[in-house]
């Protein structure tokens, strides 16, 4: 009689199994996902085996977001953009941004929506803006300004290619460029702390 216990228990297991491949409920998923927001993960799921969802890491996001950002440069095409991520800056620094060279004057835009966080001077930034995505998790760094646009203001919320300033060459900038970086901001979201993302691909410099 043993036998008949074996067997109806291993049907029992198995009708289980095929009930969670079948679509059973993502508890991670489900509160992972704010209602109402798309989900890089309800994307991929038809893509992704029974296996591979239950293997799959909690945290996905890893980028400011999927689709490309718009060059912070009127009239500046993908093609003209060179990678400066990596160059150095003295002996133990590196520069950490991208430098879009452009006459004085050219329209600076926004890369993508998101408040403004902080217009701020600085001596080797000059005029600068940071913005925050709307995930506020990454912020958008502008530099060397010539000045700001109408209407830019610390709060106000921008939306992608909104004129936020003018190429200039404040700060210790020797010729007029924008020095554009990406920062992964922290717990507190201090606009002035991060760390640095290459922004280069995700402008789609090749
Ligand atoms: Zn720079």
């Amino acid at each position: 009689m043993k036998w008949i216990y074996m067997v109806l228990s291993g049907v029992l297991l198995a009708a289980l199994v095929l009930f969670w491949a079948a679509g059973a409920p993502d508890p991670t998923m489900m509160s992972a996902t704010p209602i109402g927001m798309p989900s890089p993960v309800q994307v991929n799921k038809a893509a992704l085996s029974s296996t591979q969802r239950v293997a799959r890491p909690t945290v996905v996001i890893i980028q400011p977001a999927s689709h490309r950002l718009l060059i912070p440069v009127a009239g500046v095409t993908a093609s003209q953009l060179s990678n400066t991520f990596n160059q150095a800056r003295g002996s133990d620094r590196r520069h950490e941004a991208l430098d879009i060279p452009a006459p004085q004057g050219t329209h600076v835009l926004a890369v993508a929506d998101g408040k403004v966080a902080k217009l701020f001077t600085s001596k080797p930034g000059g005029l600068t803006i940071y913005q925050f995505d709307v995930s506020e998790k990454f912020a958008y760094y502008y530099a060397h300004l010539d000045h700001y646009a109408e209407g830019v203001d610390e709060g106000v919320l921008l939306k992608r290619g909104d004129l936020i300033g003018y190429v200039g060459a404040t700060g210790n900038a020797v010729t007029p460029h924008l020095h554009f970086a990406i920062f992964e901001l922290g717990p507190k979201k201090q606009w002035w702390k991060g760390s640095a993302i290459n922004p280069f691909a995700l402008l789609g410099g090749v």
